[in-house]
């Protein structure tokens, strides 16, 4: 949104955590800012009546008060469903009130995702179907009860049913593991991943004993539990950064770890094409790898060189063959939608040249701007801000893929959401008939308990009585990982020995 609206300060009568941050998601969501010394509105008093009844209400006047002191008054409300908790059912009523009531009062448009925040909205979805609602009875729903726009519901929802068969094909005893190889080349600007550029040999070494110290703790914990592993996900950083006789150990070790007949899938992110060699597509091909990714992120070489990526989109080509070649099957490539400079021209530009290419998954990804990204700094020092697509810029973006991807005649099928993603938009991946990547709908719905093993990798342990999951995070920091590992070890362990008594 390009709206700044100034406030003086925000106050609310309903006390609660919760009830403060979605507030704060909805000022974040129009790009109004609290700024008590300089501001265009002297404050926004918003008081919540919750009417307990059958069905519960929740009416909201807000009060605007002027820089002059005049304020003028606003109302709305709204029932709770008879399938919510209390309590959820508040935190969404005062959401929605809050957020009508500024899009009315200061004529904004709506957001493609209304007020439906987190990380899996598809989760959502799922409980409607696990309920026995049909497609056009969850569509009106997502609209009424959170303002998605018709796209987005229906999106969401077909995907929701399209992933259910997938999603189904587990058991409480069926696992993923992740792998975490937290080293990179070089460093791309927009990058918010825990990774280090590629340290010396004598670092590789030590990370390879510890490496081998974690690994053989989560064999052992995966025999214990009789655990059968589904997916393997060796991602990073990029892998295939690691130089050829590292990579080669690595592939061996995970592979003698955890391959066994009944794998679905094991994915290798190449990522960039100046980490990738004959000796490594070899090593893939030679340890069961079905699926790898190739991500170019854009085909424009100017773009390429001002995000900080090594490499020309010829050598993305060129990479892609050799990959086909070593006969590894599943080919994933992502986008990314809103880099510096780029619009919607240069995105249909690099979605024909994929294309030609024919991946069998391809995955869109609207910028996000976390916290650790470069590009996030430099943005408030230098003058990339100028360059960065605005919101409409990045959905004629993503309407442009969107169209060569039905072109391409892939179909959506599993999508996830960041903060700060350009557009308000969503991470969709769009595959060929067969190819969905299993591990990426286990992960995004947390029904599977994953294991994480290496630099960064998080454990996702889910209880099966329960159906809860709780998480155990190795450390991001390269050094707390080498020296402190048996720490996290028994970490994950005891994670696991809670879930499975
Ligand atoms: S390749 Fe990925 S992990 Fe590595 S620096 Fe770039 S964005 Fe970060």
């Amino acid at each position: 949104m390009t709206n700044k609206i100034r406030i003086g300060r925000l106050s609310l009568n309903l006390p609660g955590e919760v009830i403060s941050k979605v507030t704060r998601e909805v000022l974040d969501l129009f790009g109004i800012v609290i700024d008590e010394d300089s501001f265009d509105f002297a404050g926004i008093e918003l008081f919540h009546d919750v009417v307990h009844g059958s069905p519960m209400r929740v009416a909201t006047e807000m009060t605007l008060i002027k820089a002059n002191g005049e304020s003028k008054r606003f109302h709305a409300e709204g029932e709770a469903r008879s399938d919510e908790i209390e309590r959820a059912a508040i935190n969404r009523l005062v959401k929605l009130n809050f957020y009508q009531l500024l899009r009315e009062t200061f004529s904004f448009a709506s957001a493609p995702w209304g007020i439906l925040h987190g990380v899996r909205p598809s989760k959502i979805v799922q409980r409607y179907i696990d309920r026995g609602m049909e497609r056009d009875a969850i569509i009106s729903r997502l609209r009424d009860d959170y303002d998605v726009s018709r796209e987005k519901a229906e999106l969401l929802t077909d995907i929701s049913f399209h992933e259910r068969p997938f999603i189904a094909m587990t058991d409480p005893r069926t696992i993923s593991v992740y792998v975490g190889i937290p080293f990179c080349l070089t460093r791309c600007l927009y990058c918010s991943f825990p990774s280090v550029i590629l340290p010396s040999n004598d670092v590789l070494d030590e990370f390879m004993r510890v490496f081998e110290r974690d690994l053989r703790a989560a064999t052992s914990d995966v025999r214990a539990n009789h655990f059968k592993v589904q997916n393997i996900y060796i991602g990073g950083g990029t892998p295939t950064s690691l130089p050829d006789g590292y990579f080669g150990r690595m592939m061996e070790l995970v592979c003698g770890a955890f391959y066994n007949d009944g794998i679905v899938e094991f994915t290798v992110e190449a990522g960039r094409p100046d980490s990738v060699t004959p000796a490594k597509l070899s090593a893939m091909a030679g340890h069961h790898v079905n699926r790898v990714s190739v991500n170019p992120q854009t085909m424009r070489d100017a773009t390429l060189r001002r995000i900080g990526r090594n490499h020309t989109a010829e050598d993305i080509v060129r990479m892609y063959h050799e990959v086909r070649e070593a006969g590894l099957p599943s080919i994933n490539m992502d986008v990314i939608l809103g880099l510096p400079g780029e619009d919607e021209h240069d995105v249909a530009y690099t979605m024909g040249e994929i294309e030609r290419l024919a991946p069998d998954d391809v995955t869109l990804h609207a910028l996000a701007l976390k916290r650790g990204s470069d590009l996030k700094t430099n943005l408030i020092l230098k003058t990339m801000e100028n360059d960065l697509p605005d919101d409409a810029t990045v959905r004629r973006m993503y309407e442009a893929a969107m169209e060569k991807i039905r072109a391409m005649r892939l179909t959506p099928y599993y999508l996830y959401r960041q903060g700060y993603q350009s557009g308000q938009l969503e991470n969709i991946g769009c595959c060929k008939v067969g190819r969905e990547s299993m591990y990426n709908m286990q992960i995004m719905e947390e029904k599977q308990t994953i294991i994480g093993v290496g630099g960064a990798a998080t454990s996702k342990i889910v209880n099966p009585k329960t159906q809860r999951m709780e998480a155990s995070f190795n450390p991001k920091d390269l050094k707390t990982y080498l020296e402190k590992i048996d720490y996290y070890i028994e970490k994950r362990r005891n994670l696991i020995d809670r879930a499975y008594d």
